[in-house]
């Protein structure tokens, strides 16, 4: 009797596996670390052959840990860091370059070069996207132009490319199988969400031979067999997604104005929209949530560059705690900031205000300002930053929001989590397992292959959690907000260069 879901959920620096019982409850995990390879400044590549030896090792390995086999397994579902871009020959399924990762920034120059031809209003418009180097076509081009005779063995068809998702497909089917889903297809660049299909416009601008496509399918169906040499039994692929995408189908937002945060070291926003593409005033991207039974849902994306990593920097930086986990117990010591504002524009600043020049600030401080003080600052400025995309949210889909399900590492901060409830004004729905992306990927396959219905996944994902309701009256709420407008214009344009 099969009894389990198998989810392989590739990520940035590991790839991992876990399997999930009928109930949607994690029996086994196993995660392998691979290498990130920094050959120039600002380059981020992997090597997809560890990608796939990595992947392949936890999935063995969370059978063994579970003491199970391949005979106990209904399906697999792939979820997988985004963007990120591998191409391989179709002969002999070896990778042509290094994968290059979706923090990237080595085709910066080719973006530059798109954009000075005119083709970001078209970009956005066909893709929802900001032509931008995170996405996968720049990354292609690159590809296509670093390896003599790649661009001629791509238009002859000898080449294939893929997302990651893909890549494990092909390797996983021993290359039967070459496709994607739609939530990975839409973003690559390549991808008119309108249509649903490769923009041929885009393909041409950018030099693209559609031979090198994969085909694109349901986020929820068939994606060929995992090959027995592989897990010991043949196992249908079932679900493939993108992580923030998984993410948003196990936390089951599955109606529109739906939205989840995943608090890491920066937060991922994402809204279900419905199956309405809602193009932003604010500057969000517009994206694919899923395809099934052959139709898009769409969600609007958008994203706090540091969250958690304001915690790292007071750990790190400052030394003012050991573990981020301390800022919990310091910030409900005291019974406001004493009026100090954290705004940790590290990087620049993202939705609404999209200012490369911004930079961090810590305002309103006097003598009786403490460390408990600096470090409830910090937390409530994940929670403000995070309350700044949600305002985009609703002002470009005009949609209301009636919770916020949360997920990602610092959502295990108590006081965070009642502070972005107190913020908003709406509840705050933690999940008691906190492996949503995952559960997410396995959902999608469970579905697929009828080991669960829908009604499942929304128990699964609303199995008894924590529910943070909001306690603060709505006049401080705005009062605190207002204030933190004002600390953001004091961190706008500071830097010269
Ligand atoms: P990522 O996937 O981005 O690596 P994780 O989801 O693992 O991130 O979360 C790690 C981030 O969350 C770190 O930036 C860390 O500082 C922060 N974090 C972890 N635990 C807590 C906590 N209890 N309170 C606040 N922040 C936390």
């Amino acid at each position: 009797m099969s009894r389990y879901l198998m989810a392989l959920d590739q990520g940035t620096t590991s790839s991992r596996a876990l399997l999930f019982d009928a109930k949607g409850a994690v029996v086994a995990v196993r995660q392998h670390e691979f290498e990130q390879h920094f050959r120039k400044p600002g380059w981020v590549e992997h090597d997809a052959s560890e990608i796939w030896t990595t992947q392949l090792r936890a999935a063995r390995g969370v059978l063994e840990a579970a003491k199970a086999s391949a005979a106990d397994v209904v399906a697999i579902g792939i979820t997988n860091q985004r963007e990120t871009t591998v191409v391989f020959e179709r002969a002999s399924g070896a990778p042509i370059h290094p994968a290059i990762v979706w923090q990237s920034r080595q085709t910066a120059e080719i973006c530059k070069a798109w954009r000075a031809r005119g083709l970001e209003s078209e970009v956005k418009r066909r893709t929802g996207l900001v032509l931008d180097p995170y996405f996968s076509a720049s990354k292609l081009r690159f590809i296509l132009d670093a390896v003599p005779g790649a661009q001629a063995r791509a238009e002859r068809g000898e080449l294939a490319f893929g997302t990651v998702d893909t890549w494990l497909m092909y390797k996983l089917t021993k290359g039967r199988i070459h496709a994607t889903d739609a939530s990975n297809a839409a973003r690559t660049m390549l991808f008119n969400i309108h249509q649903g299909d490769w923009d041929e416009t885009l393909l041409a601008e950018f030099r693209v031979p559609r031979a090198l496509l994969p085909e694109l399918r349901d986020s929820s169906g068939d994606f060929g067999t995992a090959s027995a040499e592989w897990l010991g039994r043949e196992l249908p692929i079932a679900g493939v997604a993108g992580d923030q995408q998984a993410a948003l189908f196990g936390q089951a937002c599955l109606a529109p104005g739906q939205v989840k945060n995943t608090y890491g070291t920066g937060c991922f926003l994402l809204m279900n929209t419905g199956a309405e593409p809602k193009p932003s005033a604010s500057g969000l991207l517009t994206t694919v949530a899923w395809r099934r039974d052959g139709r898009l849902v769409y969600a609007l994306e958008g994203s706090v560059f540091v969250a958690g990593a304001a915690l790292q920097w007071l750990r790190d930086g400052l030394g003012l705690i050991a573990q981020a986990a301390e800022s919990e117990a310091a910030a409900q010591s005291v019974e406001d900031t004493a009026g100090v504002y954290l705004v940790p524009a590290f990087t620049g600043l993202g939705a609404p205000y999209w200012d490369e020049r911004a930079r961090g600030v810590l305002v309103g401080l006097t003598r009786g300002a403490t460390r408990a003080h600096l470090l409830r600052a910090a937390l409530e400025a994940i929670a403000y930053q995070s309350r700044d995309v949600l305002e985009c949210f609703r002002a470009d889909t005009g949609l209301e929001l009636a919770a916020l399900r949360v997920d990602g590492g610092a959502s295990a901060n108590n006081f965070l989590m009642q502070f972005q409830a107190d913020l908003l004004g709406i509840p705050v729905q933690r999940p008691p397992v906190l492996e949503v992306t995952a559960l997410g990927a396995a959902a999608l396959a469970g579905l697929a292959t009828g080991f669960w219905r829908e009604q499942q996944v929304l128990e699964a994902a609303r199995a008894q959690g924590d529910c943070f309701e909001p306690q603060m009256p709505a006049a401080r709420r705005e009062t605190l907000y207002a204030d933190w407008k004002r600390a953001v214009e004091r961190a706008r344009g500071w830097a010269v260069s």
